[in-house]
């Protein structure tokens, strides 16, 4: 859910520094440019896999890197992805919903 997105801050070694001044905005984009790393990999949110929480609408997808550091520094994630865990949930919900209404084929 990162890919090719403006990051705050980077997830991983492989994310680049992003600037781009908008002239009609008059302003700067400032940010970090992700870039997938390792494969899409369903990233748990909330409870970890390990407590046996039920998997689905609790799934998004995440490259590897992003998942590593989704996975290790959940409290930075906000800060970095601008992603909330409330939205991440949101989102998680969202792709059980379209993957339902699309009779339970992966999109
Ligand atoms: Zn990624």
């Amino acid at each position: 859910m990162l890919a090719e997105r403006l990051t705050r801050g980077p997830v991983s070694h492989y994310d680049a520094p992003y600037e781009n001044l908008n002239h009609n905005a008059a302003r700067v984009y400032r940010g970090w440019w992700h870039n997938c790393w390792g494969g899409m990999t369903p990233a748990h949110v909330g409870k970890h896999q390990a407590t046996g929480a039920p998997d689905f609408g609790v799934l998004v997808p995440l490259c590897k890197v992003a998942h590593q550091f989704y996975d290790e520094h959940r409290k930075e994630w906000a800060k970095a992805t601008g992603f909330t865990e409330r939205q991440m949930a949101s989102a998680a919900a969202g792709y059980a919903l379209r993957y339902v209404e699309r009779g339970g084929v992966p999109a």
